[in-house]
């Protein structure tokens, strides 16, 4: 997920954060860097993905890559395997991503335990550049996972956090922020979501 860009008005523009995803995780794997990011429009997208039955160094190095892309990404607090073209139900969260020493979250097979409570907020995605809208979500939710050594981790969680992993979570079934946009207000959004696709489909 994309938050919405504070950060844009401000006068200096948010550091590269790439130079400091590799130390961070538990494993020592290299990461080869940002991976390109899958755009609205790609049938990636939509396609439900499958949970990982062990993790290997595989999925040890697809979470590196993605944290790579997620902060390489502006406003990058959130990033779910398919929108690297990866079927694989992992993603990757962190919403203090301007400090140093925060620890993302890496979540495999996140399933929801539990939702509470309704919020609506604007939502964007690293998908679907240039587009936000509001969103109603449960505004508490608590999400059970494994982490990287195969441990058993669950997020009792409210707000902001909340709302990254309903949206990251979605993204794993193939549904994307914008299906939740209902009524006028996706009248509003058809148009260059059209745009979009067109764009993504003829590179
Ligand atoms: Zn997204």
């Amino acid at each position: 997920m994309a938050k919405r860009g504070r950060n844009k008005r401000t006068a200096s523009p948010p550091r590269p954060r790439f130079s400091r995803t590799p130390e961070d995780d538990v494993s020592n794997y290299n990461s080869t860097g940002p991976l390109p990011i899958r755009l609205y429009g790609d049938p990636v997208l939509r396609q439900k993905a499958l949970p990982i039955r062990k993790i290997t160094d595989v999925e040890q190095k697809l979470a590196k890559d993605m944290l790579a892309t997620m902060y390489a990404a502006p406003n990058g607090v959130g990033l779910a395997a398919p929108q690297v073209g990866v079927l694989k139900r992992l993603i990757v969260i962190d919403l203090n991503r301007d400090d140093v020493s925060s620890k993302p979250l890496v979540l495999i097979n996140p399933e929801t335990q539990r939702l509470d409570g309704e919020s609506i907020e604007d939502e964007g995605c690293l998908s679907i550049p240039n587009i936000t809208a509001e969103v109603k979500r449960a505004n508490e939710a608590v999400v059970s996972a494994l982490d990287l050594n195969e441990e058993t981790v669950s997020v009792e969680t409210e707000g902001l956090l909340a709302r990254v992993l309903q949206h990251e979570i979605d993204h794993l079934d193939g549904v994307l922020f914008i299906d939740r946009v209902k009524g006028f207000r996706r009248q509003v959004l058809r148009k260059k979501l059209r745009k979009l696709k067109n764009n993504t489909l003829r590179q």
